[in-house]
């Protein structure tokens, strides 16, 4: 009779199940069809979702890619491997455990009562509060920690809440708003003179590393003390209940941490969390006081109490580590196999045929991707109950896939859908993938992985590139082309019009002809920010399908290949003050540039590696106080020139076939300061001359034909002449090249002005360089040719992308010139296509800069190597750093920022005036 009511209270729950799944799948369709339309035209859901809290964020360690966490490096020198950065630190507890703090807590306990928990709690959100906090807890001995995670709508989940408490407070991180900058705790956990207690931290360790880089040195579990004492239980709410009389509702654990306010009830649960734990690590620590007296053997006087802690500080030896698979999705598939293998996934087994187990891997490795992409958990994509549904009913039609899924996920027990959508927006969205996996033809997984990827993140795909996704590209072999690869799909065919369109009104912004300081940032492909750059050079990498546009407003693009070096491999706290966006000299923050604390007409001379302290010697500075800087920087070349017997520009030149009466030879060729003329100075000249001849006053006309006359050798001198000593110093075939464009018209209008021209000194250069900006854009190189021929030797320099600079001393990107021009630019990208200096600052030194600095650069660095080595080098960089600081008396250098840098040599030591020092130093080392 039991048994019977049992049977059709079943029966009862199925048919209701179904009739209900029938009822939504009804519903779904129907819905189906009204946004067909509309769900086809906007694509992704994400682009029309309201964004998510974690798009937000700027600094991400753990992106969605296959490649491995990459931990914080804390030393340059350590190799590549992926170690603990503070194994010493925690190796040095487990031999010595530090307990201190509980005794301390005892005493503190035996005065206060500790037990109530008031209504004042703090909620920290912005960086001024979290730095306070941080000052507070580097005074404390000990505090109690734990952390809310939040993992449904991410793939590899985030702390959205650390809960931190003192003896005297409880303070509450709201770790969405503050992501970015919550390694400012990092000093603070890894300090070993600071118990951080936590109870379970196994998580909480590995988030932590995975969200902030932070890593907890001496720790203190209370679930591990429970261990130790063979408590019947180790949950925070037995330990609550029975040391504190307080009791705590787990379920809100799996709330949506994301919300904000957070709701009353969720914050007295997260307070609770943290606020017992300092009290009952002292409860925990009579206890283990007590053991020892039964159990270890003498002499060994904390015995329990120090396994605890051992045990603790075992934890912290973990590492986070993504899971990898040999092939995505597949351990989910093999769970999945062997569920219905082994009759629970209500299934027959004997459905569970070789094509069933194919359908679930696919299945398996779409869900992968693209949870991955969307930056969503597995089962918010597709549930597994969902797979299996798919795999055997093997639907036909996109509702097909619609129902079975919503089907699948009706719940029998409660009969509500087991997810608040089913299916999910990733499968409503691309359910074109869903049922190409059904299809024969695709004989090959790793087809479906590329194709997915291409279609969805592509050149032209339909899903929003972001930090989390980025570096998902790098899995498939990248290929960049100009020209879009066309498609059978007219709807995407549509979008990339749109995309086109909006490249092209953002080129078109950027094309201002005004000097403007962009904050442009420019992010790696995994989402970390490299550098601030003007938008002149964003716009070089988007014309060269080299980056994506990721933000509007301010511009920021995101790269797509693999830069070189990472601001954060060499010195972490740069990196993270660099992000503070602000003038290292005055603090301005609304307008800033990077500023190359050593000229690059002297660092791209330098051998490789001893340019690796780029992140140390690019600074942002203000216009106003780089101005000043560079200004300092051009006198103290002056100075170096000078002591180094080394001249900064190309010596003058002289016409010797005239001068000598020869006949041939037409190259111009250095000489003596007394005679001949600079190339610069001869070609202004000259070009005035030709231009504007016969309007200009007299005595100004006189004053520069004698310029030109002294190339000749002082002799009376012709418009042939003239337009002659505008092609000194270029190459034959830049000659012709010259010829033929600008011959033509000075030799037929000669009266003609060039509106762009009024002062003569700026001949050429005014004109050409908004010129060249066009030219960039229709990618042609025609007139670049001619500034090129300014750059005397630089050549280095010409390859680098746009350095939109004024001298040599505004950082490129991610301030290493040969980075991304050497890296993985596409064929077929020209390298001369290069903007080159004087076009921001309309400053007279550029253009002296651009003839003479090659040769004054690389003859000063071959010198130092040659007398110094690289000792020489590295004094010599220390030098630049004086340089900086003395002209700007910099108030706002990073911490860590030193003039010393990298020099565990005092300045001086090896200075070019006391080469002595040098023997000393080598007898002491
Ligand atoms: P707790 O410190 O116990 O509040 O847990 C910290 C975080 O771990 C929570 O915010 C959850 O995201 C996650 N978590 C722990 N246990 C579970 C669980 N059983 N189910 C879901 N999430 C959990
Ligand atoms: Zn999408
Ligand atoms: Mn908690």
């Amino acid at each position: 009779m039991a048994i019977d009511k049992d049977n059709l209270k079943a029966t009862l729950a199925t048919a209701v199940a179904y009739l209900l799944a029938l009822a939504i799948s009804i519903v779904f369709i129907k819905q189906f069809f009204t946004n067909h339309k509309r769900k086809k035209k906007s694509s992704c859901y994400l682009n029309t979702e309201v964004s998510k809290p974690q798009y937000a964020f700027k600094r991400i360690l753990a992106e969605n890619s296959y490649s491995q966490f990459k931990h914080l490096k804390l030393q340059t020198l350590e190799e590549l491997s992926n170690l603990h950065p503070y194994k010493e630190e925690i190796s040095k507890l487990l031999k010595n455990p530090n307990v201190g703090f509980l005794e301390f807590l005892d005493e503190y306990y035996n005065v206060k009562d500790g037990l109530e928990m008031g209504d004042s709690y703090v909620w920290i959100e912005n960086e001024a509060q979290l730095r306070e906090l941080v000052e507070v807890l580097s005074k404390e001995s000990v505090f109690g920690v734990d952390t809310e995670q939040h993992s449904f709508r991410s793939f590899l989940g985030f702390t959205a809440l650390i809960q931190i408490s003192t003896l005297r407070e409880d303070y509450l991180l709201d770790t969405i708003n503050l992501h970015d900058m919550i390694g400012l705790l990092r000093p603070v956990f890894a300090n070993p003179e600071i118990c951080k207690v936590f109870h379970g931290a196994d998580n909480d360790v590995l988030w932590l590393q995975r969200d902030f880089h932070i890593y907890v040195v001496n720790l203190f579990d209370t679930a591990k003390a429970c261990d130790v004492l063979s408590k019947p239980q180790r949950s925070l709410a037995y330990l609550l209940e029975t040391y504190c009389d307080v009791s705590t509702n787990k379920l809100l654990q799996k709330e949506d941490w994301r919300r904000r306010p957070l709701p009353a009830e969720m914050i007295q649960y997260a307070r609770i969390d943290a606020h017992y734990l300092l009290y009952i690590s002292r409860c925990l620590y009579l206890e283990l006081k007590l053991q020892k007296n039964e159990n270890s053997s003498p002499g060994d006087k904390f015995h329990f109490l120090l396994e605890a802690s051992r045990r603790s500080n075992a934890t912290c030896m973990q590492l986070f580590a993504k899971d990898l698979e040999a092939s995505p999705g597949e351990n989910a598939a093999s769970s999945i196999i062997s569920r219905c293998l082994n009759d629970q996934g209500n299934i027959s087994p004997s459905l569970c045929d070789s094509k069933f187990q194919e359908r679930v891997r696919r299945l398996c490795l779409w869900r992968d991707i693209m949870a991955r992409l969307h930056d969503e958990s597995l089962r918010f994509v597709l549930s597994e109950n969902a797979i299996i549904a798919l795999g055997t009913k093997v639907p036909t039609t996109e509702i097909d896939i619609c129902s079975i899924i919503s089907t699948a996920d009706v719940d029998v027990e409660s009969m509500t859908l087991v997810s608040h959508q089913s299916p999910s927006p990733v499968v409503s969205c691309h359910l074109e993938d869903l049922l190409c996996l059904f299809q024969d033809s695709i004989t090959n997984r790793d087809h479906i992985f590329e194709l997915f990827i291409q279609q969805h993140l592509g050149p032209a795909g339909t899903c929003p590139l972001s930090a989390y996704n980025y570096a998902l590209l790098s899995k498939i072999k990248l290929r960049i082309t100009n020209r879009p690869t066309s498609h059978r799909n007219g709807f995407r065919a549509s979008k990339q019009s749109t995309k086109r369109a909006s490249r092209e009104s953002f080129v078109r912004k950027f094309s201002c002809k005004s000097p403007v300081y962009h904050n442009c940032k420019i992010y790696a492909n995994d989402g970390r920010l490299l550098c601030y750059s003007d938008r002149r050079k964003l716009e070089w990498y988007l014309n060269r399908n080299l980056a994506k546009l990721v933000e509007e407003d301010p511009p920021s693009i995101m790269l797509l290949f693999e830069p070189k070096g990472r601001p954060e491999d060499e010195d972490n706290e740069f990196y993270i003050q660099s992000k503070k966006n602000i003038c290292v000299g005055c603090g301005e923050g609304n307008h800033y540039l990077r500023y190359r604390v050593i000229p690059s007409c002297y660092r791209i001379h330098f051998p490789e590696h001893l340019k690796s302290h780029r992140s140390h010697d690019i600074v942002l500075l203000c216009v106003d106080c780089h101005e000043i800087a560079h200004a300092a920087a051009e006198k103290y070349k002056k100075q170096i020139a000078a002591e180094f017997g080394i001249p900064l520009f190309i010596s003058n030149v002289v016409d010797f076939d005239m001068a000598h009466n020869k006949t041939t030879s037409s190259l111009p060729v250095s000489t003596s300061e007394e005679i001949g003329v600079s190339p610069l100075h001869l070609r202004t000249a000259a070009m005035a001359l030709l231009r504007h001849g016969p309007q200009m006053p007299s005595q100004r006309r006189e004053e520069l034909m004698q310029v030109v006359m002294k190339y000749y050798g002082g002799r009376e001198i012709s418009d042939v002449d003239l337009e002659r000593a505008l092609l000194v110093g270029m190459s034959p075939h830049e000659r012709k090249k010259f010829e033929k464009k600008r011959g033509y018209s000075f030799k037929h209008l000669p009266g003609c002005i060039d509106l762009n021209d009024e002062n003569e000194n700026n001949i050429g250069f005014k004109g050409e360089t908004v010129d060249a900006l066009s030219t960039i854009m229709s990618g042609t190189d025609e007139k670049l040719n001619y500034e090129d021929n300014l750059m005397v030797e630089d050549k280095e320099e010409s390859t680098e992308p746009p350095c939109s600079n004024s001298g040599d001393d505004i950082a490129a990107l991610n301030a290493d010139d040969n980075d991304m021009s050497d890296t993985k630019i596409a064929p077929g990208i020209s390298k001369e296509l290069t903007v080159h200096a004087g076009d921001i600052q309309p400053n007279h030194d550029t253009k002296f800069s651009l003839l003479g600095h090659g040769p004054h650069g690389k003859q000063v660095v071959e010198y130092l190597l040659k007398e110094y080595g690289e000792d020489g080098v590295r004094e010599f960089c220390q030098r630049w750093r004086q340089v900086l600081v003395e002209a700007l008396h910099p108030r706002f250098l990073p911490a860590g920022w030193d003039v010393m840098h990298s020099g565990k040599r005092d300045f001086g030591e090896f200075s070019v005036y006391n080469p002595s020092k040098k023997a000393s130093d080598v007898a002491a080392s």
